[in-house]
């Protein structure tokens, strides 16, 4: 993408590896940084933490955790504790996925950038590790954008918002060497689905092993703290 000076964005940020790269990206673009937060009844707190701590280091304008509890709803390993993490792949769409949480999310996206009169926002899917999702695929992001252009006055006016997905070809290795040249501190970052209550790493859930495996691909150290 080319440079665009002090435009704002706002920018996805759980906690994660993927939007602290995409947070870095943005930085690097010289957007004016907004990350959105959310606390939506996941089981794990020290998410929410990591996210605080990536958008200290890398310098927003302002930082919003907002509540949004789909908890309640329960259907995802991640928000019901009745279902368990699997320490294994499987078939399908994994039981990690949380009911329409993209949709979900972007759609709190839509209405602060058209708030903060912004164009972007950036999301950090990517369809190449996460091919179970079927909220991080193109197809989704491609009908969101129709969606924000026909649901708001910003879209009307034809100052269309749109939502922007950087890392959606890369694999986990490619976002890892991108962010690393960017100087992302991944140590602040937590990938895993099950951490401890310090925030550190199972090491056996998926997304734990995508990260190591990435790491590893990318040759680059890795500083993942395990319990
Ligand atoms: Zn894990």
């Amino acid at each position: 993408m080319a440079q665009k000076k002090s435009r704002p964005a706002v920018v996805l940020l759980s906690g994660g590896l993927d939007s602290a790269t995409a947070l870095a990206l943005a930085k690097s673009q010289g957007y004016l940084l907004y990350a959105l937060t959310f606390d939506y009844g996941q089981r794990h707190r020290a998410e929410l933490e990591a996210a605080g701590k990536i958008a200290d280091t890398v310098g927003v304008v302002e930082h919003r955790v907002v509540t949004l509890d789909v908890g309640w709803m329960g259907g995802s390993a991640l928000t019901d504790n009745e279902i368990a993490v699997p320490q294994q792949p499987g078939e399908g769409i994994p039981v990690t996925y949380v009911p329409a949480r993209n949709t979900i999310f972007l759609a709190v996206a839509l209405a602060w950038a058209e708030t903060l009169v912004a164009r972007d926002i950036i999301i950090g899917i990517n369809a190449v590790d996460y091919s179970g999702y079927p909220d991080c695929r193109p197809e989704f992001l491609e009908a969101f954008n129709a969606l924000a252009a026909l649901a708001t006055r910003a879209g009307v006016d034809g100052r269309t918002i749109r939502v922007l997905a950087p890392l959606m070809d890369m694999d986990k290795a490619g976002i890892i060497r991108t962010g690393d040249r960017l100087g992302v501190d991944y140590a602040l970052t937590l990938s895993c689905y099950n951490p401890d209550n310090a925030g550190r790493a199972c090491g056996h859930c998926d997304s734990c092993r995508f990260r190591a495996q990435g790491f590893a691909e990318a040759k680059v150290a890795d500083p993942t703290r395990y319990h």
